[in-house]
């Protein structure tokens, strides 16, 4: 990441298809293998419960996304995006089926070592950033350091951390704005450092759930460039999900949740 330039990318790509990954394969779609796939899902199910009732959301997922693409997941509110999303991320787990990184399945590890991975490998962006209040933008950056160093290794390394601190900052264009805390930024300004928190500990892959999702188009169309700058710059693999088609065409391509399927 040492050779980044600021992102300013604002040309339009031609729209994606709509490329639907069948199940079995019939309908003539491209499939990826899972097992070559940079993060990968297969067969993920997963059900809430109100009181006794079981509330089937995901009823067997079949997704797998290849390095360095930028795929988009569009469904209707309340589709199961944002489940499918934690459960990628490992913030959750699926009652069946698996996830899958580098072919390796992840969602069966021990808690510490999911906690680890997650903290490593994948960087995650919400609609609502989770910033933490009481800390700058810089110390929110510097949070997931924090947490995977531990408080001796962290320190050692301190000025080398405050440094790519600080050019992430400058990346995703919020230099200027180094001390405000989170209630003193707007939400572009939010959604930027919350970006700059999920590439500081070098992440491969970054998931990001209806990133621009709280935010005027304008500002949404910004935060969608970053994201895309970092793709194309970096090779980072992007799954981001979205209820807005406007954004999503601007992936290189788009799944459709229904009824707890991608849909074929
Ligand atoms: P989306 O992000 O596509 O809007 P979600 O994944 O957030 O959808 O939610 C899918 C469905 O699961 C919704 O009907 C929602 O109400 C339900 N749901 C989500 N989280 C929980 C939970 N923790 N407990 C019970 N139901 C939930
Ligand atoms: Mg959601």
């Amino acid at each position: 990441m040492n050779t980044l330039p600021k992102i300013e990318s604002t040309e339009r790509r031609p729209s994606p298809r709509l490329q639907l990954i069948a199940r079995d394969g019939s309908d003539g779609a491209e499939r990826i293998d899972p097992k070559t796939a940079h993060i990968s899902a297969v067969g993920l199910e997963k059900n809430y419960y109100k009181g006794s009732i079981k509330i089937p959301v995901l009823r067997g997922v079949d997704l797998a996304v290849r390095e360095g693409e930028f795929l988009a997941i569009i469904g209707s509110s309340g589709s199961g995006k944002s489940t499918l999303l934690h459960l990628l991320g490992t913030l959750d787990q699926p009652d069946k089926g698996e996830v899958m990184l580098h072919g390796q399945r992840i969602d069966d590890l021990p808690a510490r070592k999911r906690d680890g991975l997650r903290n490593s490998q994948l960087g995650l962006i919400f609609q609502f950033y989770h910033l933490l209040p009481e800390m700058s933008a810089f110390e929110n950056v510097l949070s997931p350091r924090m947490i995977s160093d531990g408080v001796w290794k962290y320190w050692s390394r301190r000025r080398e951390h405050e440094a790519e601190a600080k050019r992430l900052l400058e990346i995703v264009g919020l230099g200027h704005r180094l001390k405000h805390k989170p209630r003193e930024l707007s939400g572009g300004e939010m959604q930027r450092a919350a970006i700059a928190r999920a590439l500081i500990n070098g992440p491969r892959i970054l998931l990001a759930d209806e990133p621009t999702g709280n935010l005027d188009r304008t500002t949404g169309q910004e935060i969608l460039n970053i994201l895309r700058g970092l793709n194309e710059r970096e090779k980072l693999t992007t799954v981001m999900v979205t209820h807005d088609l406007a954004i999503a065409e601007q992936a290189d391509r788009i799944v459709r949740l229904v009824e707890g399927r991608v849909e074929t």
